[in-house]
């Protein structure tokens, strides 16, 4: 099923399985301008794509932040794992972006590789090895289908975790639920 897109611009929009969970506070904070509170600790681990300029709108103390290419966790078990274990984060966000360079990843190789020889003063080979390793692990054909397909896979590795696939959306500024 082709995910869709839901905004937010109501509390009443929050789809109901976010409903008293930290990303129902999330997207109030960010989207509804809602009023922070103290928090004693961290509520939700938010991973977002170091593309992705404008901070979201949070109070300090709220979330533990990953920032890592689309959004893409998968290199990064451990940390997600200690925002839990240690950190005391009870949800997860995928937060993915509209116009994410992650698309045009395998486009890029090229590009890539001449700037690794000229400006990093690699070897060709070395520059493609490189790039044909790690580009597989970060290209995604669509942010969308990509952060639902991670809340996803994260579901599963932690059952009792609400995660959330949203999308970072440039030119409203504003999140939307990728409803999958
Ligand atoms: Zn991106």
């Amino acid at each position: 099923m082709t995910p869709t897109l839901k905004p937010v611009h109501t509390e009443a929009d929050i789809l109901p399985r976010w409903r008293d969970t930290p990303v129902a506070e999330l997207l109030a904070l960010h989207n509804l301008g809602a009023a922070a509170r103290q928090y004693a600790h961290p509520q939700i681990l938010i991973a977002t794509c170091p593309e992705q300029h404008a901070p979201l709108r949070l109070p300090a103390g709220f979330a533990l932040s990953l920032h890592t290419a689309a959004a893409n966790l998968k290199r990064d078990p451990f940390k997600v794992s200690w925002a839990i274990g240690i950190g005391q984060a009870s949800a997860i966000a995928i937060v993915g972006h509209t116009g994410c360079g992650m698309v045009r990843l395998r486009d890029q190789r090229e590009e890539f590789v001449e700037r690794m020889v000229a400006a990093a003063g690699w070897s060709r080979p070395a520059a493609e090895q490189h790039f044909d390793h790690w580009s597989d692990l970060f290209a995604v054909a669509d942010p969308v289908a990509f952060a639902a397909a991670e809340a996803a896979r994260l579901r599963a590795r932690y059952p009792k975790i609400p995660v959330a696939a949203l999308l970072y959306d440039a030119a409203g500024q504003t999140l939307l639920q990728i409803d999958a």
